[in-house]
């Protein structure tokens, strides 16, 4: 008998004994996911108190009207529950399967803060959506008219897919470029499938160009044009391209074969789930089957990385991360996952370098302590003295975080401003960038963030974008006037 509680479905702080082997917790897990059902949805959205303040809402970064889907959906007005969901969010559905909703509106639920566990927000949302999916209830946002102006979208992950939706329902012309073949940015090659399906991707990108959204698929700016040609051709250019320069570690050994970056392996993870033949995955290079695997960091990517080499099938996948369980930037939901799948973590450890001769052997590490908590309150990790080990590895995935890359120099725009971080410097009122009529959005602004952030950011940005467009308008009828 599967149990809610363990299974992620109700989360409370105390979970009960649970004598079944990791893999029966598994397979009750995606059974139970799977048959998320009318019923399940009406009992979970009936548990919601409706409280005064909506906790949920405020934490949601899309300020999704939760209590009231809820409500609409415990009373079976699924279609109106639909409505009220799409409102406010793009790409709902997609939010319901990978928000991490433990740290924002579940983790915020009152039910969830009086310890009877939250109602799971994003199951609901994932259930509506996929609902109106099937019912066809999902249409694309035509504009009634065409406002005669173009804009150009550089980027198709979240942020610019949702500016695209936004601007391209208020009658612009709409543009996006990418140099990726397929469009979704991180969703397709990055998160992998076993997360969010790719056709529940693809089936939004297929509704955007429904709208009359045109992609330019292995268009990359810098290369096949520069940000001076794009504002020639569009009023208004949105710059959406996230982050992608991997955080590396020098190392003696570094230079050996199959030490890998975790979105080579995960985007090579995710073309071979789409069908393509990679090279480097049949040769075994970035294939996890049969090997030792060791992956290095711990947030969210990390996890991706281990629970991928898992379904590959390694003989054994550990995770080294230097800080504990309760430090780690990962959440709490996906390591319990990893750990039901079999992937031991091995926490408190730091790698000083890599053996082996032609291909990597084993990763040579140190163990470390949690000194006293620094200026940012985070303990200081400290190497324990002699502490030196070796950890056997045929497979090390390297899952330290990401950078912006040099967007100026990629640009060919010396007077894009970017931050000391290297990120995008926008006004974060209009999101508007150092140059005139470009903006900004999603994890080029923020750094590596999260999908729903990304949404929030592709909204805002195209509400700009539109008063900008606007007033150039505005403007020259004023000058045509004279
Ligand atoms: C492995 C992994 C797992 C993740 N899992 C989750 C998760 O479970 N939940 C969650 O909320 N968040 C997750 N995230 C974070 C989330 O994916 C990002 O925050 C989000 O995708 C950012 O959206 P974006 O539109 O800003 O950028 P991206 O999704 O990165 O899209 C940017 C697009 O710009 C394109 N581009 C870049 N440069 C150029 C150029 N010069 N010319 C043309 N095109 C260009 C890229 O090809 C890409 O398609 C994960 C991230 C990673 C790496
Ligand atoms: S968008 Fe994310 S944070 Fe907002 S309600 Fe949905 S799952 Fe929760």
């Amino acid at each position: 008998m599967a149990n809610q509680k363990m299974l992620g479905f109700v989360h409370t702080a105390q979970a009960m004994p649970d004598k079944r082997s990791a893999g029966e917790r598994r397979q009750d897990f995606n059974e139970i996911y799977a048959r998320f059902s009318t019923e399940r949805a009406d009992e979970q959205a009936s548990r919601c108190s409706q409280c005064g303040v909506p906790f949920c809402q405020v934490h949601c970064p899309v300020s999704n009207n939760i209590p009231d889907w809820l409500k609409l959906t415990a009373e079976g007005r699924l279609e109106e529950a639909y409505e009220v969901s799409q409102a406010t969010n793009n790409f709902p559905e997609i939010c319901g399967r990978i928000c991490p909703q433990d740290r924002l509106c579940e983790g915020n639920c009152v039910i969830e803060q009086s310890t009877h566990g939250a109602v799971t927000i994003g199951s609901v949302e994932k259930y509506i959506n996929d609902t109106a999916w099937e019912q066809g209830w999902v249409k694309p946002r035509t504009p009634a008219r065409e406002n005669g102006q173009s804009v150009g979208i550089i980027g198709a992950g979240p942020a610019g897919l949702a500016a695209a939706e936004e601007l391209r329902a208020k009658g612009y012309a709409v543009h996006v470029y990418d140099r990726h073949d397929r469009m979704g940015g991180l969703l397709v090659y990055g998160i992998p499938g076993f997360k969010l399906e790719k056709d529940v991707v693809g089936r939004r990108v297929k509704l955007l160009a429904d709208a009359g959204v045109v992609f330019h698929p292995n268009f990359e700016v810098g290369r096949d044009a520069s940000l001076a040609d794009l504002r020639q051709k569009h009023v208004a250019i949105l710059i959406a391209t996230g982050v992608y320069k991997a955080r590396d570690i020098k190392a003696p050994g570094c230079g050996l074969k199959n030490i890998v970056p975790a979105l080579d392996y995960l985007t090579t993870s995710n073309k071979v789930g789409l069908g393509d033949s990679v090279a480097a995955y049949d040769d075994g290079s970035l294939n996890a089957k049969g090997k030792k695997v060791v992956v290095l960091g711990g947030g969210d990517t990390a996890m991706d990385c281990v629970r991928t080499a898992i379904r590959q099938g390694a003989t054994s996948v550990k995770c080294l991360y230097r800080r504990d369980r309760k430090n780690m930037p990962g959440s709490q939901r996906e390591v319990a996952h990893a750990e039901e799948e079999g992937v031991e973590f091995v926490w408190q450890v730091a790698p000083e370098g890599f053996t082996g001769d032609d291909v990597v052997t084993g990763v040579r590490a140190v163990r470390i302590h949690l000194g006293v908590a620094d200026a940012t309150g985070r303990q200081t990790p400290q190497v324990i003295e002699d502490s030196e080990f070796t950890e056997p590895a045929d497979l090390v995935i390297k899952a330290l975080g990401f950078e912006p890359e040099d967007l100026p120099g990629a640009f060919g725009s010396p007077d894009l401003t970017v931050t000391r971080w290297g990120t995008l410097l926008v006004d974060h009122r209009t999101k508007m960038s150092s140059l005139d009529g470009v903006f900004g959005a999603g994890d080029i602004v923020r750094g590596a963030s999260l999908v729903v952030w990304a949404i929030r950011d592709g909204r805002d940005a195209a509400d700009s974008m539109h008063a900008y467009a606007q007033s150039v308008k505005a403007e020259s009828l004023a000058l045509a006037a004279e």
